[in-house]
């Protein structure tokens, strides 16, 4: 986490950057404030410290001759989470995000070991929640799992403060003067304090995301940050294309609702979802793409930007971006179960992740997982570690059917999860939110059972996240999908739409096949697309909404 650059390394990377000199106590580094770049110390010493919400530090390390300071906020230039200060006179080497994306690419041994100790120092950090904001509100409520649930598959660190039980959260109320009804509020590194933030608005604060320049003209923009589009990302960024990536939740789409991926190339022993996703978006970045998470993409102009090949998306911020390709990745989204008042108890006891903050929420406890897929088989068997009992409840009469061989095994060997098949949800009761229980019509019989249950798992497949192009002119097939290739795409690319220039990858794209391998294949592929665009950009990439077969969902 900590290595020393020799003197050879240090004489080599003096060219990414200038030098700079502090006198003793004068901080390097500023929780909440954008630093300078990696820094690494030639003469004196560093004091490294995290903060805490009442400004109180904790020595984290001291760094000399050799040691360089920064963690992967550095890497795309983003606020510090800790504070650096000098404890005596220092001299110091300073590389900027640019220049540091340059470096780890042109020093391929060098870039490795720095890249390395960014990465373990976030972990690090991240289990400590230093220099990441503070919720504070009560653990179960709906808002608090939000915006933890949001900074934790953003890779962010957090603290969450509970009133009920912790008298430091109860001091901060009655310092900021909050009334309980207004919980939870959020404490921002900077010293904001944000009530209830939705995502955009607490990534906003904490530095994740910012403006986007509408005048700048991107070579391709990726809407989706799933595993389709952060390989498009990473092969057209390392291949030197400027590039810019939105998604309206966090990076790792689908795949990052995974607990443990057993059949991708390469990881014998499996890897969780969000661990696989976390490292293509922090490869993606060394390779200088822009992250713009959360951001909605709500519009792909209809007409292009009248014959000189670009394309403007609107998002749902008012902001918009300009490229002269577009690659769609917006995979797809969870389906609901069609059961009266579902909506009243999401976000607290009906969930579509099975993710460490469920597991803590359901300890020890039985819950229901309705579902039959590969994706409820993984969740069953996650969850089974964590709770007492799961109901796996599956609509057809047997799970091989639609689950592979290893999971179906896997779960039916488990002691604490009993699948009913052919069983559906009839109800739910409960109230404020709170599930009490859950009642099913299971097998030949349609003997009606009710459960005492507070927590039900949906993981009933997904439908395309396509509404956003209605009136693009991108035609659709009649489930939703984007149609590509010969005899839809105008192009004639295997992975074109019905629009030049724009181009549909994963699991939003008709006919694919819904695999993290096929959705990152897909990711590289087209690439190759993109470079022939860039180029040779298209003079008229318009095709309007009325011309061709657009296919109405
Ligand atoms: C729980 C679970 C477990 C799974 N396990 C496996 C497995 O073990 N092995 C395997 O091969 N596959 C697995 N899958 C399937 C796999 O995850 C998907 O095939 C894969 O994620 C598809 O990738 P994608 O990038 O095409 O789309 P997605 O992963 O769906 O990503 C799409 C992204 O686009 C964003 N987005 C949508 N609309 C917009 C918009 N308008 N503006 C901006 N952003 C938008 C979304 O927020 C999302 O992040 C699993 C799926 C789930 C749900």
């Amino acid at each position: 986490m900590f290595p020393v650059l020799e003197s050879a390394e240090i004489e080599r990377v003096r060219r990414f950057g200038k030098i700079q000199s502090y006198s003793t106590g004068e901080a390097l580094a500023t929780v909440g404030t954008v630093s300078g770049g990696l820094t690494i110390v030639l003469a004196g010493t560093v004091d490294v410290a995290r903060r805490d919400e009442y400004g109180r530090h904790t020595a984290i390390v001291t760094q000399g001759p050799g040691n360089f300071l920064g963690e992967l906020a550095q890497l795309a230039g983003r606020p510090a989470l800790v504070d650096a200060y000098a404890r005596e006179s220092v001299e110091a080497l300073i590389i900027p995000p640019d220049h540091l994306r340059a470096l780890l690419i042109a020093e391929a041994e060098l870039g490795e070991r720095i890249m390395r100790a960014l990465i373990l120092r976030r972990i690090g950090l991240l289990e400590t929640g230093a220099g990441g904001p503070v919720i504070v509100g009560r653990a179960g409520n709906g808002d608090v799992l939000r915006l933890e649930g949001f900074l934790q598959r953003s890779g962010h660190p957090r603290q969450q403060l509970d009133p009920e039980t912790d008298p430091e959260a109860k001091a901060l109320i009655d310092r900021f003067h909050v009334d309980v009804g207004q919980l939870p509020i959020v404490l921002c590194p900077g010293g904001q304090l944000l009530r209830n933030p939705s995502e955009a608005e607490l990534a906003r604060c904490i530095g994740l995301v910012g403006p986007i320049d509408p005048n700048r003209l991107y070579d391709v923009v990726i809407v989706g940050a799933g595993p389709a589009g952060l390989a498009a990302a990473v092969y057209a960024g390392s291949e030197g294309l400027s590039v810019l990536v939105l998604d309206c939740r966090a990076f790792g789409g689908q795949a990052g609702a995974s607990a443990r991926i057993e059949n991708y190339l390469g990881f014998p022993t499996g890897i969780s979802g969000i661990a696989l996703m976390a490292r293509a978006y922090n490869q993606a970045q060394k390779f200088g793409v822009e992250m713009a998470i959360p951001d909605e993409a709500v519009r792909l102009d209809s007409m292009g930007d009248a014959g000189n090949g670009t394309f403007t998306l609107k998002l749902s911020n008012n902001e918009s971006a300009r490229a002269r390709s577009i690659v769609i990745a917006t995979g797809a989204r969870y389906r609901r179960l069609a059961v009266e008042g579902l909506a009243s108890f999401e976000g607290t006891s009906v969930h579509y992740w099975a993710s460490p903050i469920e597991a803590k929420l359901c300890g020890g406890q039985e819950v229901a997982l309705v579902g039959a897929g590969n994706s409820a088989g993984q969740a069953a068997v996650y969850l089974a570690g964590h709770v007492s009992k799961v109901w796996m409840l599956a609509r057809g009469a047997d799970l091989a059917a639609s689950m592979s061989r290893y999971l179906v095994d896997r779960v039916t060997s488990l002691p604490n999860v009993e699948v009913l098949t052919q069983t559906n949800v009839t109800s739910l009761e409960g109230h404020d939110g709170i599930l009490e229980a859950i009642r099913w019509r299971q097998g030949k019989s349609g003997q009606e059972v009710r459960r005492p249950l507070r927590h039900l798992f949906l993981f009933i497949g997904a439908d395309p996240n396509t509404d956003w192009l209605s009136g693009s002119g991108i035609d659709l097939d009649s489930k939703g999908f984007v149609l590509t290739g010969a005899g839809n795409g105008t192009s004639g690319q295997q992975l074109g739409t019905s629009r030049h220039g724009v181009y549909a990858i994963g699991d939003v794209r008709s006919g694919s096949v819904k695999r993290v391998a096929a959705a990152v294949g897909e990711g590289a592929q087209v690439v190759a697309a993109l470079h022939a665009d860039t180029l040779n950009p298209i003079k008229s990439s318009v095709k309007s909404a009325s011309e061709g077969a657009l296919v109405q969902k």
